[in-house]
């Protein structure tokens, strides 16, 4: 028996990497994750893949920029399964260039999937877990939450709100027994980390290995990439969390990358 057995979790972005990871993990503790993506294809894979181990899952197509298909992909979950006990806001994407040639668009993209994905999934969450009185949000941020890197204005600018959106959800489900916290990490191998590599190569003119080296993991204290174990342990650590004195705070999770 554990403390996550017949939970409901809303995990956005979980058809792949560090979403898909907390899924499995979750579905493992006896948990039952819905697999929030814009790959209904990937989602529905993962979910197949949770239900053959014998767990249950439930795919979901959702833009998280979408309001309504937010508004509906929490309402189908509440229709099934009565409750939404955790909210991990995870999708994201990355786009580097340096800031005098990012174009607006991708700007506004970026900011929108990051911040306005997690408003709107913590909005529609938050009316079912202030009406149990019970919940846990987990955002996505990143070391980039505290620390600026070059060519990643909009993300780094999306993941220092989300630290503030977390602060304010604290205080206003503080007395709804709602919690929301942050896990920050540092460079694990993912297809978001994958496409970047090359991208990052060509815009410093280095090799993919320095970037790696001399960029990715530079100042970490082992030199090591963070898995996506590592992240979805954090995330559950945060969500397992039963009392609000661990809320409106964030974890970095990153080789010792960036330091509090
Ligand atoms: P990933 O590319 O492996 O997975 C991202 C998932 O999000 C995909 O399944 C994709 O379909 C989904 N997605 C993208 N846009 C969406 C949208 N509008 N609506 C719904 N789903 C959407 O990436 P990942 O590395 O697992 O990243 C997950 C999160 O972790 C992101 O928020 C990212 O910023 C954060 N993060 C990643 C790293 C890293 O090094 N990989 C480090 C720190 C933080």
């Amino acid at each position: 028996m554990s403390k996550f057995d017949g939970k409901v979790a809303i995990i956005t972005g979980a058809a792949s990497g560090i979403g898909k990871e907390i899924a499995l993990r979750f579905a493992a503790l006896g948990g039952i994750p819905v697999i929030a993506d814009l790959n209904l294809e990937a989602a529905d894979a993962t979910a197949q893949e949770l239900k053959a181990k014998g767990g249950d899952a439930f795919a979901v197509a959702m833009d998280v920029v979408d309001e309504a298909a937010v508004e509906k992909g929490v309402a189908d979950t509440v229709q099934k399964y009565g409750k939404i006990d955790i909210l991990v806001s995870n999708a994201g994407i990355q786009i580097v260039k340096p800031l005098v040639d990012f174009p607006f668009a991708d700007w506004k993209k970026l900011l929108s999937i990051h911040l306005d994905g997690a408003f709107l999934t913590t909005k529609y969450c938050l009316k079912h877990m202030y009406a149990a009185k019970s919940g846990s949000i987990v955002y996505m941020g990143s070391v980039h939450s505290k620390e600026a890197s070059k060519l990643k204005a909009p993300y780094v600018t999306a993941k220092h709100g989300l630290i503030g959106l977390c602060k304010v959800v604290a205080k206003e489900g503080a007395e709804f027994n709602v919690r929301a916290n942050v896990v920050c990490p540092g460079f694990v191998r993912t297809p978001l980390v994958d496409k970047q590599i090359p991208e990052q190569a060509k815009e410093l003119g280095i090799s993919e290995a320095e970037v790696i080296k001399n960029v990715m993991l530079k100042d970490t204290v082992d030199g090591e990439f963070t898995t996506t174990d590592d992240v979805a342990e954090a995330v559950l650590f945060f969500a397992g969390m039963e009392t609000n004195a661990l809320t409106g705070q964030s974890l970095v999770v990153s080789h010792g990358w960036f330091m509090q």
